[in-house]
């Protein structure tokens, strides 16, 4: 079996591993994501090392923060380009650590990481359309329709749709730079916190925190379900840890739909179409490592 190498490229933390699954992950580093140039070379020096250790590697696969390029076809292919991340904007993530291994690099957004991996191994097995959100300090989602991850003209920003938002209801004006309260700005773990000045980590299932939470989210799925037609979506990222948020996201999604999408999936299996990550926290990583066997031409999609 080849090794592949797999980088979690995150706004907070590099998670890096060698392995061909979940159930072979043979070592794995995680590191703080402070500047480009510190986080390369110490990725670049973990898949050396593993080589010495473990044998040559078959391919490696970034899933990364973005926004990205994940276009071969486009001069900055392989950088991470937008970003407010401080250092972080123009940065060419694939381009150094394909020179320094010299085997294939994969190369895509964090979560359609993630959704390949939960795809292979995860909660996504066996279908060939549907979508995984994160929500932790950003909100983004990826997407594979017909059995291919979708980018388009660059990748989906599914954190950006805007939900309905009652300013008597909920007058706080939310936090994305951009939009103010889109659903990144009204539902992020970061939104959380200064809406209701404590960590959401600390907010106890009974706040009013969390039906807002679930309206929100619940409004932020709509999209998706009537232009994707999903066979199921994945949640994952730090606030779903709440795992009392499914029942209330589940319940705004159905009242929202009004039994319009005719499909058991919908109307009677409500709770193996909204579901979390099988992989849980290890999907970042695993989905990089699936990324590596699609660079690599040993995944049957991309
Ligand atoms: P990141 O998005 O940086 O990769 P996470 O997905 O863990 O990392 O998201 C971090 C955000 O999620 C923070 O805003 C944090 O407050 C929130 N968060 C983390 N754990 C929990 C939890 N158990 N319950 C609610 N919110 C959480
Ligand atoms: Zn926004």
């Amino acid at each position: 079996m080849s090794l592949y190498g797999g980088i979690e490229a995150g706004g907070t933390k590099f998670v890096c591993a060698v392995g061909t699954g979940p159930e072979d992950v043979r070592e794995e580093i995680r590191f703080p994501t402070t500047s480009p140039e510190a986080c390369i070379r110490q990725s670049i020096a973990f898949f050396e090392a593993m080589r010495t250790s473990h044998g040559p590697l078959a391919g490696i696969g970034i899933a990364s923060f973005g926004p990205l390029d994940p276009n071969p076809a486009s001069p900055s292919y392989g950088y991470i380009t937008t970003t407010p991340k401080p250092g972080w904007a123009h940065t060419d993530l694939a381009g150094p650590v394909s020179r320094a291994l010299g085997v294939p690099v994969g190369f895509d957004t964090d979560v359609n990481g993630a959704a390949l991996g939960e795809f292979r191994w995860g909660a996504a097995q066996g279908l060939h359309t549907f979508v995984y959100m994160t929500i932790g300090t950003g909100i983004g989602g990826g997407a594979m329709v017909n059995g291919r991850l979708v980018h388009g003209l660059i990748h989906p920003e599914m954190g950006h749709v805007l939900p309905p938002h009652d300013r008597n209801e909920d007058p706080f004006e939310g936090v994305c730079p951009y939009h103010g309260d889109c659903l990144e700005g009204l539902a992020s773990g970061p939104a959380i916190e200064r809406r209701w000045k404590e960590k959401a980590e600390q907010l106890p299932e009974d706040h009013p925190a969390w039906n807002l939470e679930a309206k929100y989210l619940a409004h932020g799925l709509i999209p998706q379900i009537y232009i994707l037609s999903p066979q199921r979506i994945i949640l994952g990222g730090g606030v779903m840890e709440q795992r009392h948020l499914f029942p209330r996201v589940r319940q705004y999604v159905r009242q929202i739909l009004k039994g319009y999408i005719q499909s058991p999936a919908i109307l009677e299996e409500m709770d193996r179409y909204i579901v979390p990550p099988a992989l849980g926290n290890r999907a970042g990583v695993l989905g990089a490592i699936a990324v590596a066997q699609w660079a690599a031409g040993k995944a049957p999609i991309g």
